[in-house]
């Protein structure tokens, strides 16, 4: 395994306090970075917290509430960040959930509101995060860079979530014109596109899906149907690790030369070349 000494970088992770955003930050702070995680629950917030200090008792870490669809929310966060580490140079934007529902049965509302979601939940906290990038990126031999937690959808659409994956979409070129804008001032912009990841989202799904819970099917053989049913060549969903270290690789200089582009975690479900 490559080892990155990441000591005295720091990285900021919305959504940090489930699934793939909390992987995420446990590999930052493995490879020594000061990492700074947020999200809109409190208590699930606080386990992530208790969670990450557990296994990393020296971690510089901050944990801080933070809706980021709330600008007021985004710059108390990116604030606190500043107070605390004086830096970001790196920033995931992961927040997020998908939606699952077809066109005939999403509404204006539900329209505007996973468009809103998809896009201001990387807008916020890149215009937010951008000056201490900036900052970042002037610094020697300094790596400043942008990953965006994206879908497959964005590439594939599904008719059952044709709102997310419309966002997806718009999304994927945001980030390209966000790369191209960003390459001169030495900002990466990348992004990964997974394609079923177990995590928080998924789990609930399960929860609530009656038949399964009502036949005692676990959650191993809940989700392997699942995957046999969705054709995934893989076999299996991917784990919260997996998109983590293609976010990992896409945040640090490991791809200094990799910006405006995305890296595949879909387990060989994408059918185009
Ligand atoms: P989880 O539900 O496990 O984690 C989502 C995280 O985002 C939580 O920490 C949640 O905390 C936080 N979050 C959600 N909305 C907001 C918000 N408005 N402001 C701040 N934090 C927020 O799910 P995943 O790890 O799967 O999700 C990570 C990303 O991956 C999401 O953007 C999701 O859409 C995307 N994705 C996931 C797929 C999958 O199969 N797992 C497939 C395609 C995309 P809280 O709720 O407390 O705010």
């Amino acid at each position: 395994m490559i080892q990155l000494d990441l000591t005295g970088q720091v990285a900021v992770v919305t959504g940090g306090s489930s699934g793939i955003g909390l992987a995420t930050a446990e590999l930052f702070l493995h490879a020594g970075a000061s990492v700074a995680i947020c999200g809109r629950d409190s208590d699930r917030l606080a386990r992530a917290e208790r969670e990450l200090r557990e296994r990393h008792p020296q971690a510089q870490l901050l944990a801080a509430r933070c809706d980021v669809l709330d600008a007021a929310d985004v710059a108390a966060f990116a604030s606190e960040v500043e107070k605390r580490f004086g830096r970001a140079d790196m920033l995931v934007n992961n927040a997020g959930q998908g939606r699952v529902s077809t066109f005939a049965n999403t509404t204006d509302e539900a329209w505007r509101e996973e468009l809103d979601l998809k896009y201001f939940s990387i807008i916020r906290p890149t215009r937010a995060f951008l000056p201490m990038l900036r900052n970042a990126a002037n610094q020697g031999d300094g790596n400043a860079a942008i990953v965006c937690v994206n879908s497959l959808l964005a590439l594939q659409p599904e008719p059952h979530m044709v709102a997310t994956s419309s966002a997806r979409a718009g999304v994927l070129s945001l980030i390209k014109s966000l790369a191209v804008e960003l390459a001169p001032e030495h900002i990466r912009v990348n992004s990964i596109l997974i394609g079923i990841v177990e995590s928080g989202q998924w789990r609930r799904r399960y929860e609530a899906d009656g038949e399964a819970q009502a036949a005692g099917q676990s959650w191993e053989d809940w989700t392997r149907e699942l995957a046999r049913k969705k054709h995934i060549p893989l076999g299996r969903f991917g784990r919260p690790e997996e998109a983590a270290q293609a976010l990992f690789y896409l945040a640090t200089s490991l791809s200094s030369y990799t910006t405006g582009s995305h890296i595949d975690v879909s387990g060989g479900v994408a059918r185009h070349v």
